[in-house]
């Protein structure tokens, strides 16, 4: 029998008034990249001002090309925690590779896997070994069975906190950055007792399906949503084109207020 069969991991505590896998929606929402202080600022405000809790935004990123921005490390890091703090937020940032799972550790509330990641087989041990809930991003080019065995993985070493995220994967069709595969929040949610968390920026690629993919994500019975927003999306040094504005906040909130209702849930 394999450790996710043996362990009910479903629902996390993420803090002592912040649950994922209950009936509420939990919603996880910031920039791609930490770039700066007054950036994350902006965003945190407006998070609190709309009572979303969990920040999320990348210090180290996985970037295809490496001329492209890789992110503040360290100081991303600092500046995502003091903000956190400030605006009393939790954090949710990727640990790119094993040397920073201790560092990232020290900052971050939950630990994000990327998609190019999933199974970097000594990362998920590493993070496996932690006492922090980790973000498990499914690969863009792998299975169901291969994103659970993943998660396996990590369960394997002690930690059975995980929150799985469905980001897209890649298909045939290149209108969209990748394809949200609805179907499989829908089976892990049936055959699994993780939380699952859906991310309709990556899923789409474009600012404009965000809201709607959102929707789709929750309707298909995602416990939470990972988005990219930015308080100048055109001058984001990644991922602006499918970054929201701090404008299109109470709307995405609203809409997923609204689907959440619909199926007898809230919105944490
Ligand atoms: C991200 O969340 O910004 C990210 C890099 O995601 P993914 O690993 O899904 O591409
Ligand atoms: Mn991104």
């Amino acid at each position: 029998m394999t450790a996710i069969e043996q362990v009910q991991t479903q629902p996390i505590a993420l803090a002592d008034d912040l649950v994922i896998g209950s009936e509420d929606v939990v919603m996880m929402v910031g920039p791609c990249a930490v770039e700066s202080e007054s950036q994350l600022r902006a965003v945190a405000q407006a998070m609190r001002a709309h009572g979303v809790r969990v920040l999320r935004g990348g210090a180290f990123k996985p970037r295809t090309s490496p001329y492209a921005f890789q992110g503040l490390g360290r100081e991303g890091l600092e500046l995502l925690r003091a903000v956190a703090d400030e605006f009393d937020l939790l954090v949710v940032t990727e640990a790119l590779g094993v040397e920073h799972v201790p560092l990232v550790a020290d900052y971050a509330d939950i630990i994000q896997i990327g998609s190019r990641n999933m199974q970097h087989f000594p990362l998920l041990w590493a993070v496996g070994e932690l006492d922090k809930p980790v973000l498990l991003k499914r690969g863009f080019m792998s299975t169901v069975h291969e994103w659970l065995m993943a998660a396996e993985h990590i369960a394997s070493r002690g930690n059975t906190r995980i929150i799985l995220c469905e980001r897209g994967i890649r298909t045939f069709e290149p209108s969209t950055r990748n394809t949200l595969d609805t179907n499989a929040i829908a089976l892990v949610k049936a055959t699994t007792s993780f939380p699952v968390v859906g991310d309709p920026s990556h899923a789409t690629g474009r600012a404009d399906l965000v809201i709607p993919a959102a929707r789709a994500a929750l309707a298909a019975g995602a416990d939470g949503l990972l988005v990219e927003i930015h308080p100048n999306p055109a001058e984001a040094r990644s991922d602006g084109e499918q970054s929201l504005a701090l404008s299109d906040l109470p709307r995405l909130l609203d809409e997923a207020r609204r689907i959440a209702a619909a199926l007898g849930r809230g919105l944490a």
